[in-house]
């Protein structure tokens, strides 16, 4: 195939990641590590990296949602059109799973760039007739099954991948490892290399942590990991970098790369407290601009700050766009969204009523249940000034805490009907997500922190002139001045806090803010929230955006020099 000759002509960087949020027909994302690893793909392309990624097919998608009358979730298969989109490559590799031969094929998809580069992402797939019944299913369920499933996959992309890069001829200068799924890479490299050389291996890795809890790193039995991996190095040195006890995945890839990084400053700190004597870097995420920034809004752009799509950080220029242009570009966005949401549910909003939008996984940690804390308090609030809401999230398949997040949502949509309009989207996905972070005046965001390693819906909204209301954590930290570009939720710091203390104090000062700031701020003082959607547009995008975080990923991880750069990390930690 004569595009993929042309772009092994250099060393590339391959991106691996169990799922990348490409668009909408390609279903194979769960939330924002997909949607960020799609940004990289754009991003990447927009610069001309040498630049490959792999990830799973997924066959059968994450799901889709339905919400039944009774509020509850019920998952779907997402079949796709593998075939009319994905373009077949004849390369097959082996992996040994469960001492069974399974062959791994791969697909292509080949995202363009508008100024015409082309970063390729091969699809692996499993789904091929010289594999048993079961073997074909390991690509079906992004996330799906048990940790065996799980681990199989993992297989596949790590250890499928590395060969897959090898078969189609990619000389790859460093494997970037996007979260610890795809770790087994790690040990394949140790396979081939002189002596089980990890230093080998190290020059040629680089880590992203996305995940600041312990208990969300992905592990494994010893046990399951004899029965389904075969042994690419001796089992002593998998425990020396797996872990003695389980097969944790993020130690794998820490061991085992030359460069790894969090996803914004705070989570790379909570990092390297989870993890001590290791050099955990942080490089902030950022979206696409182009692809986050509404219709709307692109013409806008495109008409006073020439260029901002391939140089995001113009777009420190939105000053000198006209309110009234910023204003009228919003309201049409509004009037998109809102008009969808009643063709969806039935709701009928109005566009001069404020509207808060809350959309993401949905997850007990990300508390999609906050606003609701003080019912009372609320419909006071309304009484002074009219808000309206706007929701929406999948959870996964086996998160009951989640499903019944939304349950709740439906419910109190339904009780507080009268005072407050609420929706709820159903079936989350990229293009909902591009109306939402347009059509809203609000962006909420409310985690338990320091939970959310970084978050980007903030940003998406902030692209197209939506104000960021947040608590402060993951990104916020960074992109927030008060009442400047945004507003915080609750104190700066959670030190010495009780949690209960904590939530107290964030509850208080949501409602605070919410009654006396920011509906006062949108009903009486036009001026001043239209320059608020400037400075959001100004102050946040030109920095909070992926161009600037490949950029960074190019710089300090991708070509950098690992003494020089360890020594900045003391620094960082030192002070
Ligand atoms: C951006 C995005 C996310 C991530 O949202 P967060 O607020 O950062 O959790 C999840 N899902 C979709 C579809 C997105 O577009």
């Amino acid at each position: 195939m004569e595009i993929l000759e042309n772009l092994k002509r250099e060393p590339v960087i391959a991106y691996l990641s169990m799922e990348i949020a490409l668009f909408n027909d390609i279903p194979t994302y769960s939330g924002g590590l997909g949607v960020l690893a799609g940004d990289t793909v754009r991003s990447a392309a927009d610069l001309s990296l040498p630049f490959v990624a792999v990830t799973l097919v997924s066959r059968k998608g994450y799901f889709r949602q339905e919400i039944t009358p009774e509020g509850w979730q019920v998952e779907h298969p997402m079949e796709w059109d593998v075939e009319k989109i994905l373009t077949p490559l004849p390369q097959k590799v082996t992996v040994a799973i469960e001492g069974r031969k399974v062959t791994v094929g791969a697909w292509v998809y080949f995202w363009r760039s508008f100024i015409g580069s082309i970063v390729p992402v091969i699809f692996l797939d499993t789904d091929l007739p010289e594999n048993n019944p079961e073997d074909r299913t390991i690509t079906d369920f992004l996330y799906g099954g048990d940790r065996r499933y799980r681990l199989k996959q993992e297989i596949v992309l790590g250890v499928g991948g590395a060969r897959m890069l090898k078969a189609l001829g990619f000389e790859v200068r460093k494997y970037h490892i996007n979260e610890g799924h795809a770790a087994l890479i790690t040990l394949e490299l140790l396979r081939q290399s002189p002596q089980f050389d990890p230093e080998f291996v190290r020059a040629r890795c680089v880590f992203t942590t996305h995940t600041p809890v312990e208990a969300g790193h992905d592990k494994f039995a010893y046990d399951l990991v004899r029965e389904v991996l075969e042994e690419l190095v001796p089992f002593p040195l998998l425990q020396k970098y797996g872990g003695e006890d389980h097969l944790n995945m993020t130690l794998l890839a820490l061991n085992l790369s030359g460069y790894v990084n969090g996803v914004a400053r705070r989570h790379s700190e909570v990092s390297r407290h989870m993890f001590p004597g290791y050099a955990i870097h942080s490089i902030t995420n950022g979206v696409h601009s182009f692809a986050w920034t509404s219709e709307s809004f692109r013409a806008l752009f495109d008409r006073y700050i020439p260029g901002w799509a391939y140089e995001p950080s113009f777009l420190s220029r939105a000053d000198i766009i006209p309110d009234e242009e910023i204003w009228r570009a919003h309201q049409e966005e509004k009037r998109k969204l809102l008009q969808f949401v009643k063709e969806k549910t039935g709701v009928e909003m109005d566009e001069n009523v404020l509207t808060i939008g809350f959309a993401r996984r949905m997850t007990a940690y990300k508390r999609p249940l906050f606003i609701f804390s003080d019912l009372a308090r609320l419909r006071r609030i309304k009484r002074k000034g009219p808000f309206q809401m706007i929701f929406a999230g999948k959870a996964h398949p086996q998160d009951w805490e989640g499903k019944r997040c939304i349950q709740e949502i439906i419910r109190l949509s339904r009780e507080l009907a009268a005072d407050i309009k609420i929706a709820f989207l159903e079936n989350y996905d990229l293009d909902i997500a591009k109306k939402m972070v347009a059509g809203v005046d609000v962006w909420l965001n409310t985690p338990m922190r320091p939970l959310e390693a970084s978050g980007t819906s903030g940003m998406k909204a902030a692209h197209n002139g939506v104000l960021h209301f947040s608590v402060l954590d993951g990104w916020w930290i960074e992109g927030h001045v008060e009442g400047v570009t945004g507003w915080s939720i609750g104190p700066e710091s959670e030190a010495g806090k009780t949690p209960q203390e904590l939530l107290e104090e964030e509850v208080d000062d949501f409602y605070n803010k919410l009654e006396y700031l920011i509906i006062p701020l949108y009903y009486t003082q036009k001026d001043h929230w239209r320059q608020l959607m400037k400075n959001a547009i100004g102050k946040v995008a030109p920095y909070f955006n992926a161009h600037r975080m490949m950029r960074r990923y190019v710089t300090e991880a991708y070509f950098h020099q690992p003494l020089l750069v360890n020594h900045l990390v003391q620094e960082e930690t030192a002070s």
